[in-house]
């Protein structure tokens, strides 16, 4: 019975995936193989009715425990690991036990070891009796050594494992004890049959499960126990019934428990007011404790926890400390948003402030007050920069202490601060103290600090924050010549004025876009009273406002850079008319665009202009480019390089108002232009006036020596027409001929 027991087993551990095929198995495997062996051996000893065959068996039997307590002894080495594999130890054992073999193997010869008789009962059974000779001492003897060898083994092992895996080898060695102390018993009780061996097999069934499937949940169970015990966040676990039944050392210092788990019980049930545990969600938020005085920053997350057919059975809170990220956060937050200097905000973030406050109280009248130091740069220059430092620390504190709640203040650059609050709490005295009280830090005989501040009051909400301190900073552009600290307010001229160029520029590209641009011709006259050029001058034609003049728009369009996208758009209807003139026949017509100095900075005018003529197909000389002394005031010879290669492709260059900047002759000598254009208007010219009239009678001259053409623009009477004639210029322009004319008119008037 026991043996087929036993062989089931070494069925399933050879088809057990987990552990077939690995040493250890394949021991116990050969060992329990063994123990078969040894069981069937045993049961033909006592059942076989021959004496001779009888003390074969019993020779087999022996030499059977001899390999089964040295496979024990192998077996014991694998799994308890105590034993050094490359002990000789092993090899000395096997030869012990070969000799062993031989010896018992060849008694039935000599009878050295041992003899056995047959022995008949009364009731007509039998039985073999055994009589051991000096040879079976050697035997037992050996065996007993093995014996010990295997207690040794795991006896060292009991005491050397943790208390975990103790159990997996106090069991074998009980079980050990067991077979042996049953063998002993066999030994000295003289019964008939050996039942010992019937415990052979419920041994290796024990050794297989202890070896190879023992798992010690216990193991599991505290490691992970230790480990959250231990873990740097807090763990609160409560059972189905809302039951506190765990929380680590980390939540009991957390929530200040030294002993019970009540307390969680009750601020589980004042945090769930009432709702049913299971029907509240997952959840993760953040929370701050205070925990011996110090406020912490925790990340909470609440979870549930379902057994394995779905049934709600318990939930967790766990607590992670993120103090250290959020304070991190906080200064890396407040570094970004604030002047490092200063302490005050910086601009982004006062721009993001301001326009939380407008929309957070939509009733509450607001005033943007911004304050600049008079020549501050003189400060730096006679001071040092510390001392300019030192002012701008002053000036910020100055405003801090007068700061009330529901107000925003920063340091927008260098020495300029706004402060942005409700206009009721707004008074001069609050600003006209601050002020003197930091100007007075800076005084000598040479210097006197003046502050200046300019107040925009905000009756648009809609205008952007920026818009506001521009307007501020306006007001004190208007009182930039005071020598005493002064408070000026964007007036209402002022708005409507910035309100206005605001409207310009944002409708600009719009208008652009939808054709409200257009180019007006103005007819340039020879002195023969032919028309074969004429100027192109933009309108903006608006859907309301009518026709709008370039003084409105144009030097707007130029502070921010938006210049060239008019020009390049007036250049191509310019180059577009011409083409159309040439398909008509008129091909003796030129036309004057101008270009702004912005234009040299926005975009390649070289290509843009190359490109034009070439896509329409006309001669570059009949595309004139009037050029202002303004293209000289910077980066002068990358101008004049780009001026030249246009004149080389075979653009005209105008001059244009030629005589109204500081370095006009100068620009004569580098610039080779074709023709120059002077304005009447910077000649005070006047019918007696006789210097003036010699100056144009000299420029014209002079141009023409340097082998240009002469337009004389903005004549408006006979008495100049008369003139002009006489100095030899070879053009005129002005309302006197005509006023710009819209395309239409120009043609009517003069392509015959
Ligand atoms: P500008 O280039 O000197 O153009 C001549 C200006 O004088 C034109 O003014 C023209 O209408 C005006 N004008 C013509 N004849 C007379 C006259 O007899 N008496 C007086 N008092 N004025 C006369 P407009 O069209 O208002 O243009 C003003 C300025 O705007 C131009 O001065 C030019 O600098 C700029 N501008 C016009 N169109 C463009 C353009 O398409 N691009 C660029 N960049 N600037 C342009
Ligand atoms: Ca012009
Ligand atoms: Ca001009």
């Amino acid at each position: 019975m026991t043996a087929f027991v036993a062989f089931a087993e070494v069925v399933y551990i050879l088809n057990k995936h987990s552990i077939k095929g690995n040493k250890l198995s394949m021991s116990v495997v050969r060992l329990i193989l063994t123990a078969i062996f040894t069981i069937l051996v045993y049961t033909a000893c006592i059942n076989t009715k021959n004496e001779l065959m009888a003390e074969i068996f019993y020779a087999l039997y022996f030499s059977s425990i001899d390999w089964i307590l040295m496979l024990f002894i192998y077996y014991a080495r694998q799994y308890t690991n105590v034993w050094d594999e490359k002990s000789a130890a092993p090899l000395l054992i096997a030869f012990v036990a070969v000799a062993d073999n031989i010896s018992l193997y060849t008694n039935s010869i000599w009878h050295h070891a041992f003899r056995v008789y047959k022995q008949t009962v009364d009731s007509g059974g039998w039985f073999y009796n055994f009589e051991a000779n000096d040879y079976y001492a050697v035997h037992l003897t050996f065996s007993y050594i093995m014996v010990a060898i295997i207690i040794a083994i795991f006896v060292r092992k009991v005491f050397t494992t943790s208390g975990f895996h103790r159990k997996r080898y106090t069991s074998v060695l009980i079980m050990f004890f067991v077979l042996i102390l049953l063998n002993v018993a066999y030994l000295f009780a003289n019964v008939m049959v050996d039942v010992s061996i019937t415990f052979y097999g419920i041994g290796t069934l024990f050794i297989g499960y202890y070896t190879l499937m023992y798992n010690p949940k216990t193991l599991v169970e505290y490691m992970l126990a230790t480990i959250t015990e231990r873990m740097e966040c807090a763990l609160i676990a409560f059972d189905e019934a809302d039951n506190c039944v765990y929380s680590n050392q980390f939540a009991d210092r957390m929530f200040g428990v030294k002993t019970g788990k009540k307390i969680f019980d009750e601020r589980f049930k004042k945090w769930k007011d009432g709702r049913d545990t299971n029907s509240i969600a997952n959840n993760t938020w953040s929370a701050v404790y205070n925990m011996g005085g110090d406020e912490y920053r925790f990340d909470v997350h609440f979870n549930k926890l379902y057994d394995k057919h779905g049934y709600y059975s318990g939930c967790y809170f766990s607590f992670y400390d993120v103090t250290g990220d959020y304070l991190a956060y906080e200064e890396e937050k407040y570094r970004s948003t604030h002047d490092p200097l200063t302490d005050a905000l910086n601009r982004e973030s006062f721009y993001v402030e301001c326009k939380k406050m407008l929309e957070e109280n939509p009733y509450t009248d607001y005033v943007m007050v911004c304050s600049n130091i008079k020549g501050f740069k003189l400060i730096n220059d006679m001071f040092g920069l510390e001392a300019a430092d030192r002012v701008l620390i002053r000036i910020a504190d100055s405003i801090r202490s007068k700061m009330q709640k529901g107000s925003v203040y920063a340091r927008l650059e260098a020495d300029r601060f706004a402060v942005f609050m409700p206009k009721e709490r707004y008074t001069e005295e609050l600003f006209m103290e601050g002020m003197n009280e930091v100007s007075s830090l800076l005084n000598n005989s040479q210097y006197k600090m003046t502050i200046l501040v300019g107040v925009y009051e905000i009756y648009d909400r809609n205008v952007s924050i920026a818009s506001m301190c521009d307007g501020a900073f306006l007001a004190i552009d208007s009182i930039k010549n005071s020598f005493k600290n002064t408070i000026a307010y964007y007036g209402d001229m002022l708005r409507f004025e910035y309100m206005n160029e605001q409207k310009i520029l944002g409708e600009f590209e719009t208008a652009l876009g939808d054709g409200q641009f257009a180019i007006f011709l103005q007819p340039v006259i020879s002195m023969d009273g032919q028309c074969n050029l004429c100027e192109a001058l933009v309108r903006w034609v608006h859907p309301e406002r009518g026709i709008i003049a370039p003084a409105t728009f144009i030097p707007l369009l130029e502070n921010t850079g938006y210049i060239y996208k008019l020009d390049a758009f007036v250049w191509e209807q310019a180059a577009k008319r011409l083409a159309f003139w040439n398909s008509r026949g008129f091909k003796g017509l030129s036309i004057s665009v101008n270009i702004s100095v912005k234009d040299f900075y926005y975009i390649d005018i070289y290509e843009t202009l190359v490109n034009l003529v070439r896509k329409y197909d006309i001669e570059p000389s009949r595309l004139k480019l009037e050029i202002t002394e303004s293209v000289f005031m910077n980066e002068k010879e990358r101008q004049i390089g780009i001026i030249n290669r246009l004149r080389e492709y075979g653009f005209f260059i105008e001059i244009d108002d030629f005589g109204s900047g500081y370095s006009s002759l100068n620009m004569l000598k580098e610039l080779p232009a074709n023709i120059l254009k002077m304005d009447m208007a910077f000649l005070s010219f006047d019918k007696k006036e006789t210097r003036g009239q010699k100056i144009v009678n000299t420029i014209v001259a002079l141009a023409k020596t340097l082998d240009m053409q002469v337009i004389v623009e903005g004549v408006e009477t006979e008495d100049q027409v008369e003139f002009i004639k006489e100095t030899g210029a070879d053009y005129m322009q002005g309302y006197y001929f005509d006023r710009p004319l819209t395309i239409k008119q120009f043609e009517e008037k003069y392509l015959k």
